[in-house]
């Protein structure tokens, strides 16, 4: 099947081409001729199945032929959390560079004066979070008669943040004459609700969960009480060849110091969560993709919808309460056919997490257990991957510590102790697994 099938236009063709795309994914080749032909459609796919393309590349088709109004956006796009917003944004400059479409993003956190001047001018495309969304309304900006394409995205994402509620109501606010998509990782009873009260006759496209088209992904988990985690984590992190990674957090509370702590080791690593504002994600971010910051510390939230192209590793420092999560983390690597690697670390009381994961998926996860200094050469694939040094981006530790004094000075206390226990084990002390010491 190529992209010329599926009834679009030329200039829509060059974009996808210039992208290198060279073949419409399963969830893009079954969507986009159905929403060309102005039909309703329930998604049920995952980040990372090329969804976002299957509904943005349709709607540029159909808008294209069309001009913005002040106040009346004749599209809207909901989405759960900013970063998704910003990517569904970035996705459309990309797609839409041979037309002249306009867009606006109305998220929290960010000024809403330049969001109001855009809506003003007139956007074809409005991409939103639901929260900002409202208040706009409700403050007399936007006006939703004109909306002809709503697009829910991540609606089991929307429906575990709360935000079911204020779709509602903006839903209720749109003329019953428009064409809508709603696209979700899965389909559960209030998903289903969903669907038969805002959607009309849709059709329904199922793609492969992110658990069996991300073969590319090898997944492991190790035991770890709460304790030995970070040790366990630097651990891995030092014997695996990782070039960047996302390193998952269930709670907001540790990402910080978890962040501190692969800092301290000599990892560029950063923090996203959704705690700090907005200007600091987006350089995080930045920094991320550029390669100045190789780990990102974060929650499930913060790194909804981020795509990063070639990430070669995630880790789950905590195993997520949903396994849903499982699956949406661990397809962040291996994305568009390339390998990547999963580390998942449990504590016994996070197992029956790691059971409803496995019930789920229907795979058991490989266990990486007992002697876990012989690590290496037990979970790499190839040999030659074995002998390749980490191509991880460290600090310089010297210059990074020229502050810290005391802390230099306790830091080399203990690698003294740690000497002791062998080079593999450095930095670990009391925090060093039972494993380990075998
Ligand atoms: P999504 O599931 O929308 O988050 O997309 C996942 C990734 O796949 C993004 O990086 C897209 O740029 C990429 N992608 C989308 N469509 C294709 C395609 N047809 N061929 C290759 N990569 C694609």
């Amino acid at each position: 099947m190529s992209f010329k099938e599926l009834g679009l236009s030329p200039e829509i063709l060059k974009a996808v081409e210039e992208c290198g795309y060279s073949e419409p994914t399963p969830i893009q080749a079954q969507a986009i001729p159905v929403i060309l032909m102005g039909r309703d459609v329930v998604g049920l796919a995952q980040t990372g199945t090329g969804k976002t393309a299957g509904f943005t590349l349709p709607m540029i088709e159909i808008l294209a032929g069309g001009r913005a109004k002040a106040r009346m956006p004749r599209s809207l796009i909901l989405t759960p959390t900013r970063e998704l917003a910003a990517q569904i944004a970035e996705n459309f400059d990309m797609y839409g560079k041979h037309h002249k479409l306009t867009k606006a993003l109305l998220v929290g956190g960010v000024s809403m004066e330049e969001q109001v001047k855009k809506l003003d001018r007139g956007v074809d495309v409005l991409i939103a979070t639901p929260g900002r969304m409202l208040d706009l309304f409700e403050r007399g900006k936007i006006l939703m008669t004109d909306i002809k394409i709503l697009v829910i995205d991540e609606a089991d994402r929307m429906l575990d943040m709360g935000f079911i509620p204020d779709i509602k109501k903006i839903v209720s606010l749109l003329s019953p004459l428009r064409q809508t998509l709603l696209f979700s990782a899965t389909m559960s009873p209030e998903i289903r609700k969903l669907t038969e009260r805002f959607l009309s006759n849709p059709k329904e496209i199922t793609v492969a969960r992110q658990g069996t088209a991300s073969a590319g992904v090898e997944q492991f988990l190790v035991e770890a009480s709460p304790r030995a985690k970070q040790g366990v984590l630097g651990q891995i992190i030092e014997a695996e060849d990782v070039q960047n990674a996302f390193i998952f957090c269930n709670r907001k509370r540790d990402i910080d110091g978890l962040t501190r702590f692969l800092q301290g080791k000599g990892y560029a690593a950063r923090p996203l969560h959704g705690d700090m504002p907005q200007s600091a994600r987006s350089e995080t971010l930045e920094r991320f993709k550029a390669g100045e910051a190789t780990l990102l510390v974060c929650s499930d939230v913060a790194a909804r919808g981020l795509d990063v192209q070639g990430l070669s590793h995630v880790f789950n420092y905590d195993v997520p309460f949903n396994a849903e999560d499982y699956v949406h983390r661990v397809g962040r690597t291996g994305r568009a056919g390339m390998k990547g690697r999963a580390w998942t670390l449990a504590t016994p009381a996070e197992q029956k997490y790691v059971e409803a994961i496995e019930r789920l998926t229907g795979k058991a996860i490989e266990r990486k257990t007992g002697a876990f200094s012989g690590m290496k050469a037990g979970a790499s694939s190839s040999s030659q991957k074995e002998e390749k040094p980490s191509n991880i981006v460290k600090y310089n530790k010297k210059s990074d510590n020229k502050d810290t004094g005391e802390k230099t000075s306790k830091r080399t206390k203990q690698a003294d102790r740690d000497s002791r226990d062998g080079p593999a084990l450095k930095g670990f002390g009391d925090e060093m697994p039972e494993f380990f010491r075998k």
